[in-house]
């Protein structure tokens, strides 16, 4: 029998519950008491990865170090359990039909029929048993993307149901499910939660526990409590409450008050009690409660309107990385979201006179972002502390080509291929994977290594002569251009190991008090309880 455990983690009633920070925080309270847990996403489309997904319609893409894109729920996870994950954290339908099909075209079967069950249920259990076993971990919890009862997600929870079959000591179920309050109401519904189980139950899975989300700040009351646990077959300490939270680094104290960690490792036959060390977040939402001093950052950029509705999960990670700056420092963000267009309609002083920081960040190929270097250049000559994250940095590295250095048509070849002046060009092999139209998991991804000139605002801010950063680009600063930059004044302060990529610019400190732009995206690697060192001298000169 295997020793390694098994949670299985699906939704219901609608989509965007928030079960990937669930699964964070409740893998948080579990490491909290000694064990090893390692999260899995699966997401159930067939593309391979979220590379090439938009992001307007799925959210950030979030990198890890082993340069795979996967879904920004593995971005919760990593901030949550202050850990760098791996590609084999994420699944996709993609994924597991490519193995399965690759291994048909090279004979691996033997002459059988391939059928989705038992081949490709079989791939998605190995898939999620080797994850375990590679990460020596005690416990593997499964996040299943998407809502129980969607036709196209249920060969994994096929695989889910199997799983208990085969492990029924070592394999728990637990359901989330949204409990609305309709307003004419006025009252917490709990009908949808239960057909939910329903559809759950007609896949053969029973919930071990059965959570509840919802909009307000309260335990569910004590009868809705009876009422779920006798409809969705869980005793009434099997239900529980995840209410909202001002913020989502409260999740595990709220899932601890209710002992959840406790009860689910009882269920698995582990001791609840090996070691508790919650100290960690309780300092950390200490802190968070007791941080008083407004820091106003604007973050400047297009891909924010969706409607009328701004799409914060673009840059949740540059979000949560400003957060867990501004709270080491006791203060609390206050994030401006600042559209390009709207600065060419209505002026940049209007939105960047009263801030105290600006961050440009990632972003692709986008037209109608002559706003964007308008706020640079506010940024630059007013002395307002600017980070500029990747596509930021490279927009920086053209506005003082054109402002400074007089190459008023310096542009990025990503915009204007034919420009006369491309300060920012394309990498040499990059070129060819387009014109190849290899444009899947193909960009300059994962960790690298930079070295840092000493004496440099980076080198202080990191106290280390090489650091590593995850990357995800085509482009880069072109080095012909390396020179002239310098002669007026812009310090390379970063570069590659391997061969000559620019990969941190910043002004001198005597000219401006903070103003560096870098290559890589160093939002993906803070953490609540250890925020990033960039992101914490950034927001320590903000509050100069
Ligand atoms: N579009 C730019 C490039 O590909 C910047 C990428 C980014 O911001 N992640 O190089």
């Amino acid at each position: 029998m295997s020793k390694l455990k098994y949670i299985f983690v699906s939704g219901g009633v609608i989509s965007g519950l928030g079960k990937g920070v669930t699964v964070a925080a409740l893998a948080a309270t579990i490491e909290a008491r000694g064990y090893r847990v390692s999260p899995m996403k699966i997401d159930m489309y067939l593309n391979i990865d979220a590379g090439i997904l938009n992001p307007k319609e799925h959210g950030e893409v979030f990198v890890t170090d082993d340069g795979m894109e996967t879904d920004q729920d593995i971005g919760n996870y990593e901030r949550f359990l202050g850990k760098s994950l791996s590609r084999s954290n994420y699944m996709t339908t993609g994924q597991v039909y490519k193995s399965v099909i690759d291994r048909e075209r090279a004979f691996y079967y033997g002459g059988k029929t391939v059928e989705v069950i038992p081949h490709v249920t079989d791939e998605i259990i190995n898939r999620i048993k080797s994850l375990g076993e590679e990460q020596a971990a005690d416990i593997v919890i499964a996040e299943l993307g998407g809502s129980v009862g969607e036709y196209q997600n249920d060969i994994f929870f096929e695989a889910a149901r199997l799983f208990k079959l085969e492990y029924p000591e070592n394999v728990l179920h637990i359901h989330v499910a949204y409990l609305p309050v309709p307003a004419h109401l006025g009252e917490m519904k709990t009908k949808p939660l239960q057909q939910s189980v329903r559809l759950l139950n007609e896949r053969g899975i029973r919930p071990d526990f059965v959570i509840g989300r919802y909009d307000s700040g309260f335990a569910i009351d004590e009868q809705r409590r009876k009422k779920i646990a006798l409809y969705c077959n869980v005793t009434f300490e099997e239900v529980i409450s995840n209410p909202n939270a001002d913020t989502i680094y409260k999740i595990p104290s709220i899932f601890e008050e209710q002992r959840f960690a406790e009860k689910v490792l009882y269920k698995l036959n582990l001791s609840p009690f090996k070691s508790v060390n919650m100290k960690p977040w309780n300092d950390l939402v200490n802190r968070i409660e007791q941080s008083g001093k407004n820091i106003k950052i604007g973050l400047a950029g297009k891909y924010f309107k969706v409607g009328s509705y701004v799409l914060s999960d673009v840059y949740i990670s540059v979000i949560e990385a400003l957060k867990h700056a501004c709270w080491s420092y006791e203060g609390n963000p206050e994030i401006e979201w600042i559209d390009s267009e709207d600065i060419e309609k209505y002026g940049v002083a209007k939105y960047l006179k009263d801030l105290n920081g600006i961050v440009v960040p990632g972003g692709f190929g986008e037209t109608k972002i002559d706003g964007i270097y308008e706020a640079i250049r506010y940024a630059r000559e007013n002395k307002i502390p600017y980070l500029g994250l990747c596509y930021g940095m490279q927009l920086s590295a053209i506005e003082f080509a054109r402002n400074v250095c007089g190459l008023s048509d310096g542009d990025t070849t990503e915009i204007n291929p034919l420009t006369i002046n491309p300060i920012i060009h394309i990498m040499p092999e990059q070129d060819k994977k387009l014109l190849n139209k290899e444009y899947g998991g193909t960009m300059r991804l994962g960790k690298w290594n930079c070295l840092l000139k000493e004496g440099t605002l980076v080198h202080k801010a990191y106290g280390s002569d090489c650091i590593s950063e995850r990357h995800r680009h085509r482009y880069e600063f072109n080095n012909t251009y390396r020179e002239i930059l310098e002669k007026y004044g812009m310090i390379f302060s970063g570069t590659s190991t391997h061969g000559n990529i620019i990969e941190i610019l910043e002004l001198p400190e005597d000219k401006h008090p903070f103003f560096v732009g870098v290559q890589f995206h160093p939002e993906f690697k803070s953490r609540p309880i250890a925020p990033h060192p960039l992101f914490k001298a950034f927001i320590g000169k903000c509050l100069q």
